[in-house]
């Protein structure tokens, strides 16, 4: 197999002068679906990174200047750009990720939805607002939203277009510059995004992307930044947030999740299955809230599980650079070693593989197939730990109570699902489950697609939210400027402060008692 056409030594040229690197050290990106060198791209050092921010401030500072609709032209042109070019973004995330080129479409498009989104969005939510003064009409208070100044944004590599980009735009509409470190094994197609916002017009230096090694690149933006967007493991998270406590800046932590789906006793089976096994199997299992705990009511337990085990082996799995496979391969052998090392430790204390269970070195280095489990139990690595592959485990449940307690019993709580068809009961259910997004009727996409809502994790998932008007503010300072018209704070001069006092005291009881204050 040979990679697309569309990647070539001169695209990677162009590409590679958007890595603030200043040495000779370099790093292979590999075609995940032939393990062959794919390109080769400058690597970052963490006086580059201090550089990088250092670098951005001065033009950073003349975007803040500008008038938010002023700045909005250019994620019009960008929300363009992508949807016009959304071939060769798809190569480039299906060469680097290895992924089914489905995914690479829904991996490419979640920037262009985000961007339409908040270009509606932003205008009125960044704008000054009158606040209520102490006293009405003798002091005029406005908050404003002022950017933090350089946002550094650390993104994984499973939807490496979309993570790196749908952080970074908003924080850019927000009057912000970013400095972008995505996983180094992921960062063609985020390079691409940051190129194709220059297209669009971005002023020069407002974006520059930092590759190298996690703790040593990631950890120098986290010593530089003014504001840590993270998105990555639990365990990385916290190191990220107790790094960025130290020097008291803000950051938002999206990490893992451990994700249960319930299947009331009323659910329609067959809809169940197919959001199953879409949000199980989804990007090849790796993607933060997709499905990895299945609780099914006892009633329609073996119904579910033989039809779901059908849906999974029908699955057509292969290395293509077309829509034809419906799922693709895993990033890497390293986590195809540790999928296998989650499946085969189920297997040897005792749970039964339905379906799956092994490798596909016969399609790719890093295939494994999709897999269903029974009988997992909580001595098993799979019981309470994040896969992050195609493995699913079934259990089956006695009502409503044990089910809620069953979705429950994780330190996670990124994403959930309810199926049944009283909407009602599936409502009910959902407003108890820890975990910030809930869907009913749906594995996944639901929640992720509505952009106004919020979404992230509870517990070990994370903190703060992208999308909806969390996404956006969170790149923002909320500033108040108060202006004192009438001098009330302290008392006019005329005024003996016992008497002042005294005056304070029945304002205070008449405002409360018209509801002023
Ligand atoms: P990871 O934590 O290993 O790496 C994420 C990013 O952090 C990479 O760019 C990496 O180079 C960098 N990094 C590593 N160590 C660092 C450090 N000490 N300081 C600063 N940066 C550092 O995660 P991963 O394996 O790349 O991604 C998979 C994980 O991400 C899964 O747990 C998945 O659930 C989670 N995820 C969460 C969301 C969400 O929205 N909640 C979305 C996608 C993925």
């Amino acid at each position: 197999m040979t990679p697309p056409a569309t990647i070539t030594d001169d695209l990677i040229t162009r590409l590679s002068r958007h890595v603030a690197a200043s040495g000779a050290e370099t790093i292979a990106s590999v075609e995940v679906f032939t393990g062959e060198t794919l390109a080769t791209l400058p690597c970052s050092s963490v006086r580059d990174v201090a550089d990088a921010v250092h670098a951005a401030r001065v033009p950073q500072a003349r975007w803040a200047e500008l008038d938010v609709r002023e700045r909005m032209g250019v994620f019009e042109r960008f929300h363009k750009l992508v949807l016009d070019e959304r071939e060769t973004i798809a190569d480039l995330i299906q060469a680097e990720t290895g992924k089914a080129r489905r995914y690479a479409f829904e991996d490419l498009i979640e920037p262009a939805i985000t961007t339409s989104h908040y270009l509606k969005a932003a205008p009125r939510l960044l704008r000054a607002r009158a606040r209520k003064g102490m006293m009405p009409l003798a002091i005029k208070a406005t908050e404003l939203r002022q950017p933090k100044g350089v946002v550094g944004i650390i993104s994984p590599w499973n939807f490496p277009f979309a993570l790196g980009m749908s952080d970074s735009i908003p924080a850019l509409m927000a009057g912000n510059a970013v400095v972008l470190k995505p996983d180094s094994q992921t960062a063609l197609s985020p390079l691409y995004g940051v190129d194709l916002l220059y297209r669009a017009g971005l002023p020069e230096g407002l974006i520059t992307v930092v590759l190298g090694d996690g703790p040593t690149v990631g950890g120098a933006l986290v010593d530089n930044a003014d504001y840590v967007g993270f998105t990555g493991s639990t365990r990385t998270g916290a190191e990220v947030g107790a790094r960025a406590a130290a020097r008291l800046i803000g950051c938002s932590l999206e990490l893992g999740g451990k994700n249960p789906m319930i299947v009331l006793p009323d659910a329609n089976v067959a809809a169940a299955v197919d959001g199953a096994v879409t949000s199980a199997f989804a990007n090849t299992g790796q993607l933060c809230m997709h499905i990895e705990r299945i609780y099914v009511h006892e009633s329609v337990h073996d119904a579910f599980l033989a039809k779901f085990v059908d849906a999974t082996r029908a699955l057509k799995l292969g290395a293509r650079y077309d829509y034809q496979c419906d799922v693709g391969s895993l990033i890497s052998t390293r986590q195809r070693k540790a999928v296998a090392e989650h499946v085969d430790d189920a297997r040897a204390k005792g749970a039964t593989v339905h379906v799956g269970g092994g490798s596909r070195e016969d399609l790719g280095p890093a295939f494994y197939e999709p897999t269903v489990l029974t009988g997992v139990t909580p001595d098993m690595a799979c019981f309470a730990e994040e896969t992050f592959g195609p493995v699913v485990s079934i259990y089956p449940f006695r009502d409503e109570e044990d089910a809620i307690a069953l979705a429950n019993d994780t330190s996670y709580g990124l994403n959930a699902s309810v199926y049944g068809r009283d909407l009602d009961r599936a409502r009910r259910v959902a407003h108890r489950l820890r975990a910030g997004t809930v869907n009913v009727n749906d594995g996944h996409a639901a929640a992720y697609s509505s952009m106004d809502a919020p979404m992230g994790g509870m517990g070990s998932s994370g903190l703060g939210r992208r999308h909806g008007v969390e996404g956006l503010l969170k790149y923002t300072e909320a500033q108040n400027v108060a202006v004192q018209r009438v001098r009330v704070i302290p008392p006019p001069k005329a005024i003996p402060y016992g008497r002042y006092t005294g005056i304070m005291a029945r304002s205070l009881r008449l405002m409360r008692r018209i509801g002023l204050r």
